[in-house]
C-alpha cells in the first residue's frame, strides 16, 4: 500500500503554558474548549456572534443516529465511534436533563422506497416504549428498522460544553487575520483587538479558509432548512424519530423539525416557502399517511410554516477536517514532485505549524464528528497519544486536500 507520509501524524510538543485560543464557538469550537478544560488547560473561546451556538449549531433538534449505508468500513467506523464519544458527553454534561435538551428514542429508519404508514409507526412506537412485548406479525412485516438514535438541542449543548470554570467565551468578535509574531498566532479583530496565543484552534466553519489561506480546502458552502410542524394531541405522544429522505422529529415545546433541505453553494440565511414545500414533499413521500395526520389536523399549508435556517460546511469527500495544520509553503516544496508521479514516495516528515489545530467541515453530521474532532486536538495539543486509529484520523487529515491538489496540478508549488 502507498505510504502517505505527507499525513503523518504529528509529534506534539507539550505547551508550558497550558493555554488556548479557539476561534468560532459552535459546536466544534465548544467541543474542543470542553476536552481542552477537562485536562486543566485555561481556554479562550472567541466568536463573531455576541453568543456561543448562533450558526449552523443552533439547531434545536439534530440528530444522532448512524444511518445503515454503503459507506466505506472506515468512514462506518469513524460515524460508530463518533456517535459512541457524544453519547458519552452528552451524559456527562446533560446528564440531568434527559428528554429536555436531547433524548435517545430511537430512530425508525426507512428505506427510500418503503410506504410507512401511521399504523406501523404506532406499532414500532409501541414496541420500543415495551421491550418485554412480544413481536407480533405486523411488527415483523414492517419493512423498516429500529435504530439507536436520539436528538440533541445543540445551543444548549454548547452551551453546556462551555460552563467549565476553565473557559471564558468572548463574543462580538470577528477575527480577520492570523499571523506568526515572535513565536506566537497573534489575532487582530474587525474592532483593532489584538490576542495573542502559543496554541490555536480554528473551529470557525466555512469562514475558516477565508481567514487563514494556509489551510487550501475547497471550501463549500451547503445550506439547509428546517420546517417546524405544530404538534396535535395524537402527534405529541410520538417519541421516535423518522428518518427517511428527510426527518421529522418528536415535538419538542410543541414543534415537530421537519427537515432538511440542502443547496449547495447557497449564502442566504432567509427562509423560503418553496423550501417548506420540499419538506413536506419528502415527509408526505416517506410518511403520507402521518404527514397527512399533522397536516389534516392543524389545517397548515407549507407556504405559512416557519422553520430555522443553518450553513454547514462541507467537504468534497464529506469527511471533516479534523487535525494539525501544515506550513503549506514547505510542504508544496518537500512534496512537489506528487505534480508528476502520484506514487512518489519521501522520506521526509511534512512540518506543522507550531500548535495550531482545525476543525471544520462537520457537514451533516457535526454531532457525530465534532466532540470526537474535540477530543482528538485536545489530546494532541496535550501530548497524549490518540485513541484513534492512524487510518482514521489520516481519513480526517487537513493536508489530504493539499495532496490532492498537488497531484492534480491546481496548485502552484
Ligand atoms: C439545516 C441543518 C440541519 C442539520 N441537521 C443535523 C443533524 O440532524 N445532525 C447533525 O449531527 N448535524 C446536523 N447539522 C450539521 C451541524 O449543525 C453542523 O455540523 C455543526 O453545527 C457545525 O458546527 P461548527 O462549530 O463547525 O459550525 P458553526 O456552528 O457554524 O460555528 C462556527 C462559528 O464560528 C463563528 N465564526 C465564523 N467566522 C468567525 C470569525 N472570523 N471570527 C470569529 N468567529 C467566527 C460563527 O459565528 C459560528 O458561531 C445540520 C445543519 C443544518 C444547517
Amino acid at each position: 500500500m502507498k505510504h502517505k507520509i505527507w499525513l503523518h501524524s504529528y509529534q506534539p510538543t507539550v505547551s508550558i503554558t497550558k493555554k488556548v485560543l479557539i476561534i468560532g464557538a459552535g459546536l466544534a469550537g465548544c467541543s474542543a474548549a470542553y476536552a481542552m478544560a477537562k485536562r486543566g488547560w485555561i481556554v479562550d473561546i472567541l466568536d463573531k456572534a455576541s453568543a456561543p451556538a448562533t450558526g449552523a449549531s443552533s439547531n434545536q433538534q439534530a440528530i444522532l443516529t448512524v444511518k445503515p449505508s454503503n459507506a466505506q468500513p472506515l468512514i462506518q467506523q469513524l460515524w460508530s465511534v463518533g456517535q459512541a464519544y457524544t453519547q458519552q458527553v452528552l451524559h456527562a454534561i446533560c446528564g440531568e436533563s434527559i428528554g429536555e435538551d436531547w433524548d435517545w428514542p430511537g430512530v425508525l429508519h426507512l428505506h427510500p422506497d418503503d410506504k410507512m404508514t401511521l399504523t406501523a409507526y404506532k406499532q414500532s412506537h409501541d414496541h420500543i416504549s415495551n421491550p418485554l412485548k412480544t413481536e407480533n406479525e405486523s411488527d415483523q412485516d414492517l419493512s423498516t428498522a429500529i435504530y439507536s438514535g436520539g436528538w440533541v438541542n445543540l445551543s444548549r449543548f454548547c452551551n453546556q460544553l462551555l460552563q467549565h470554570q476553565n473557559i471564558t467565551f468572548k463574543g462580538s468578535l470577528d477575527i480577520i487575520s492570523i499571523d506568526r509574531i515572535n513565536q506566537n498566532w497573534q489575532l487582530k479583530t474587525s474592532n483593532q483587538a489584538v490576542f495573542s496565543t502559543t496554541a490555536l484552534i480554528i473551529a470557525n466553519s466555512y469562514l475558516a479558509s477565508q481567514l487563514f489561506a494556509n489551510l487550501k480546502w475547497p471550501s463549500q458552502v451547503m445550506r439547509g432548512q428546517i420546517s417546524y410542524v405544530p404538534e396535535t394531541q395524537q402527534s405529541a405522544t410520538w417519541k421516535m424519530i423518522l428518518q427517511g429522505r428527510h426527518y421529522l422529529t418528536p415535538a419538542f415545546k410543541h414543534w415537530h423539525s421537519v427537515g432538511a433541505t440542502n443547496q449547495l453553494g447557497d449564502y442566504s440565511l432567509l427562509e423560503r416557502a418553496s423550501d417548506h414545500e420540499t419538506n413536506w414533499f419528502h415527509l408526505l413521500s416517506d410518511a403520507p399517511e402521518l404527514a397527512q395526520a399533522l397536516m389534516l389536523s392543524n389545517q397548515s399549508k407549507p407556504s405559512m410554516m416557519t422553520g430555522w435556517v443553518g450553513l454547514r460546511s462541507v467537504t468534497p469527500d464529506k469527511l471533516p477536517i479534523i487535525g494539525p495544520v501544515v506550513n503549506t509553503d514547505i510542504f508544496c516544496k518537500q512534496y512537489a514532485r506528487l505534480q508528476y508521479d502520484a506514487n512518489a514516495q519521501f522520506e521526509a516528515l511534512p512540518v506543522y505549524l507550531p500548535q495550531c489545530y482545525v476543525t471544520i467541515g462537520h457537514g451533516f453530521r457535526g454531532l457525530t464528528t465534532a466532540p470526537l474532532g474535540g477530543e482528538y486536538i485536545a489530546a494532541a495539543l496535550n501530548g497524549e497519544t490518540s485513541m484513534l486509529p492512524e487510518l482514521l484520523l489520516q481519513s480526517m487529515h487537513p493536508s489530504r486536500f493539499l495532496a490532492r491538489c498537488l497531484i492534480r496540478r491546481t496548485l502552484n508549488a
